[in-house]
This record gives C-alpha cells, sequence and structure tokens, in this order.
C-alpha cells in the first residue's frame, strides 16, 4: 500500500465542519447519513485493508456509528442488525484505529485529530491490555543479580530494622541514597552503589534471608515460572558471615520459598566470579559452586565492573570455567558490556571459555557477531539496564534486540540485570519489545517459549515449562 502522509491542509476537511465535509458527499442526504461516496475516485475495501487513499483510511475512522452507516448503506445490515452489531461495529472501529496507529509508528503516516484524540483513548486500553498479557505470560528470567533486584522499599526495611538494633548504624537511608524513580546510573555509579551501600547494608544473616524472600515473591508477582537468580558469594568481616554462609543463606531462603504449598516458581542459582578476582579466588568460588550442586547451584557466571578489570585479561579465567563445565555446572558470561573490555582478543578468548550463554553482548564487531551466530549462543538481553545505564547509544528503539531478532540466529532471552535499581519488571521487558519493535501477543509468546532451552536447570525442568507455556497458549486462544 502507498504511504502518503497527510498535511494539515489535507486533513482539514475531515475534522472541521459540515460546509467543508460536504465536499466529500454527492448531496445533503448522503452528508446527513454520513454513508454516501465522496466524490472523486476513492475506494476502500474493509476486508482487507486496503484503501485507495489514507485520506479514505482517516476518514473511514472517525467514529463507530460511522461505520454502521455506511455497512447499513451497502445494504450489510438492516436497523435491527445495526443496533445488535454495535460491540462488533465497536471492535471493528478499534481495529482500525490500532492498524492506523500501528502504521503511524512506523512513521508511514501522521493521524488527524479527529483520529489521534480517539486514538490516544484506544491507545491507552490498549496498553493496559498489553500489560496485563504480559504479565499473565508465564515468563522465564535466566539473568539476575540477587542483590540488585532487591527493591528500594525492601532496603528501606532492612535500613529501619538494623537503625532499630543499632542506633549508631554509619548508613543513611537507601529511600535518600537510591531516591524513588532515579534509575540513570550508568557503569561508574553502578558499582560503588554495590560496594559501598547494599552490601554493607545487607550483611548479616537475616538480612540476606529476608531480601532473597523478597526478591523471589516479587518475581513470582510478576509471572515468573522459573528463575536463574545470581550472586558472587561474599564474606562480611563486621558480622562474621563467610562467603559459604552466605551461599547457604540464600539456598536456605530459597527452599524455604519453595516449601510453601502455594508456591510453583521454580529458582535455582548461579555463583558469580566477579571480573577482578584472582584465578584463586574464582576457583574458590567454582569449587562452591561446585560443592553445593545438589542443593541447586546450576552454573557459574562471570561479571563485575567491565571498566576496573587489572589489565583486560581474561585468560586466567579459562581453567575456572573449564572446571565448572566438567562439573556439569552451566557457564554463562557476562560479554562486550562496555567498549574498553570488548576488543575482539577479550572476546575470543571469552568464548574459548564456551559458554551457552552470554549477556548484554554490546560492542561486538561483525567477525565475533557472526562467530555468536555461528554458535546460535543464547544471549541474555536487558534492555531497561542498557538504556538507563548508557551502556548503548540512543533509546529503547535503538537496542540490538532489534538486530537480533531480525536476525533469528539465536534464542534471544530477555532479562532485568538489577531490576531494584533499574524499576523495570521481566513483564515489562515484554511490553517494551512489543511496543517499540512491534513484536504480536504470539511472538511475545514465543520469545519466552524460546528461552525454555537455554536454562541451565535440566530437562525434567524443561519438559515441565513447555507443557506450562503451551496450556496457557491453548487457555489464551493465541
Ligand atoms: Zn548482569
Amino acid at each position: 500500500m502507498e504511504c502518503t502522509c497527510l498535511s494539515r491542509k489535507e486533513v482539514k476537511p475531515f475534522v472541521s465542519q459540515k460546509k467543508e465535509r460536504m465536499d466529500y458527499y454527492d448531496n445533503k442526504e448522503q452528508q446527513r447519513e454520513g454513508v454516501g461516496r465522496r466524490k472523486g475516485d476513492g475506494w476502500m475495501n474493509w476486508e482487507s485493508w486496503e484503501f485507495s487513499s489514507w485520506r479514505d483510511a482517516i476518514l473511514s475512522c472517525l467514529t463507530p456509528s460511522a461505520y454502521g452507516k455506511r455497512w447499513k448503506a451497502e445494504g450489510r445490515l438492516d436497523e435491527e442488525e445495526l443496533r445488535s452489531c454495535r460491540p462488533r461495529l465497536k471492535q471493528f472501529w478499534l481495529e482500525t484505529v490500532e492498524h492506523l496507529l500501528d502504521l503511524q509508528a512506523m512513521s508511514s503516516i501522521h493521524l488527524c485529530s479527529a483520529v489521534a484524540q480517539p486514538a490516544v483513548v484506544v491507545m491507552s486500553v490498549k496498553m493496559e491490555e498489553l500489560e496485563v498479557f504480559c504479565k499473565q505470560l508465564p515468563k522465564i528470567e535466566l539473568h539476575a543479580h540477587l542483590s540488585g533486584s532487591i527493591t528500594r522499599e525492601c532496603l528501606h526495611e532492612i535500613y529501619k530494622k538494623r537503625k532499630e538494633a543499632e542506633p549508631s548504624i554509619g548508613l543513611e537511608d537507601p529511600m535518600i541514597v537510591i531516591p524513588p524513580g532515579k534509575v540513570d546510573y550508568d557503569l561508574e555509579t553502578f558499582f560503588p552503589l554495590f560496594s559501598k551501600y547494599i552490601y554493607q547494608l545487607c550483611n548479616d544473616v537475616q538480612s540476606v534471608r529476608y531480601s532473597t524472600k523478597r526478591v523471589l515473591q516479587d518475581f513470582e508477582a510478576d509471572g515468573v515460572a522459573y528463575l536463574e537468580l545470581r550472586t558472587t558469594p561474599r564474606e562480611f568481616k563486621e558480622t562474621g558471615m563467610s562467603k559459604e554462609q552466605y551461599v547457604e543463606t540464600v539456598l536456605e531462603s530459597i527452599e524455604q520459598y519453595e516449601k510453601d504449598a502455594s508456591t510453583s516458581m521454580k529458582t535455582l542459582l548461579l555463583l558469580s566470579v566477579d571480573r577482578r578476582d584472582s584465578f584463586q579466588k574464582a576457583l574458590g568460588c567454582i569449587d562452591l559452586a561446585i560443592r553445593y550442586k545438589h542443593r541447586g547451584v546450576v552454573g557459574v557466571d562471570l561479571c563485575g565492573d567491565p571498566l576496573r578489570l587489572q589489565k583486560g585479561d581474561v585468560t586466567i579465567f579459562r581453567e575456572v570455567f573449564a572446571k565448572a563445565r566438567e562439573n556439569g555446572l552451566g557457564v554463562t558470561l557476562h560479554f562486550a558490556e562496555a567498549a574498553k573490555t570488548s576488543s575482539d582478543e577479550e572476546l575470543l578468548v571469552l568464548l574459548s571459555f564456551k559458554p551457552g550463554r552470554i549477556g548484554h553482548v554490546i560492542h561486538v564487531s561483525d567477525a565475533i557477531r557472526t562467530e555468536i551466530s555461528k554458535r546460535k549462543l543464547a544471549l541474555e538481553l536487558c534492555i531497561s539496564c542498557n538504556v538507563h545505564a548508557k551502556m548503548i547509544t540512543g533509546s529503547f528503539q535503538d537496542h540490538h534486540f532489534r538486530d537480533w531478532w531480525v536476525e533469528k540466529q539465536c534464542p534471544l532471552i530477555l532479562c532485568t540485570d538489577d531490576v531494584g535499581v533499574f524499576c523495570s519488571t521481566i513483564s515489562n521487558e515484554y511490553v517494551i519489545v512489543a511496543q517499540h519493535f512491534g513484536l504480536t501477543r504470539l511472538q511475545l509468546w514465543e520469545l519466552s517459549f524460546q528461552t525454555i532451552d537455554p536454562i541451565f536447570g535440566g530437562e525434567e525442568e524443561k519438559m515441565r515449562l513447555r507443557n506450562l507455556m503451551v496450556s496457557w497458549r491453548e487457555g489464551n486462544k493465541l
């Protein structure tokens, strides 16, 4: 279909008064009825959405009752049928507006005010429906850092409890340190937020236990059916908590949560090696992961501040990740997050670790991109995080999700990374791709479905998720 932008002058006849609209009817009766064919050679086909011009498309969209009149005039309906089919007419009108909105989103047309105004209403109704759909859609979250997933409200509750117990606590209220609504943390300000604040606030068994439980509740409330939570084992000298105790506490909290009969979300744990770790430290992390496999640790990760890597050499981790794989653990890596640490040389070393999945995948050359496609690696994409932290240039519509989605070589996994900091739930990430990349509901379902294969949780769990997703699709008639 030929797309032409309408100028104000061209649009005016459709939105202005009777006198001007008269031009579009053969006589007054037709004008009163609003059903006459306008002069000229315009035509439209309601079934196939074909219009001879955008004028016709927009004119046809003025009101739902115009349809009724039109259909009646065309002999499609008699008076009684017209009355009984009002809901259908309304639906048809909504679909027309929606269709025009889609075209507008593709910059093909500008809508005149007669359409734009009802379109705003339609859009907000549609937005609400989309949000509900994305929340109800069973989702799989594979890239979520435990500490970064704690909401400000939860941190505030922990702070209040600690302040009561120890009034001299040298920490400020999280509501001041991380003001509500603030999401513009970049790589320079993001990591200190954890090292200088969150880790110090959540440094004992009670706070780790409480925050883990709250994070699980939040993910489940958002419709997550399967969660792989990741965390870097930490020790806290102030409270005497060792790395082992930390991992135990997190696993206990997950076990406790899953004992609750009303819970259907499955949660497994990944332990993260920090890029700044020494070989010995990294090996210690892998050994911990191996030791706790029987309690639900299913994989390991390489994470940490990509701007602070000493000497930019990741080869020291090759052996430790090989050990993880040999012991049946899944491997995922933060990959090409910052330009500074995304040379082909470094990325090829990371790929030599044979990861099952890679996260972010921003600063990749064509050669690396080709290699990733060839291996069909599952990509953990964190759109809101990348946009808010300015890790990519531009906004949501500029995210590399689009390129990978078009290319269709690799499974794509929408992830939150740090929902506590960037305030975008996994449901919202699905809303974002629908809004900015035009995914239909079926495609959103497919997107969620394709995240089953790359999980580290085993075949039985994959089967459970496939069954769950298929019956949900059938139940929702997608
Ligand atoms: Zn991450």
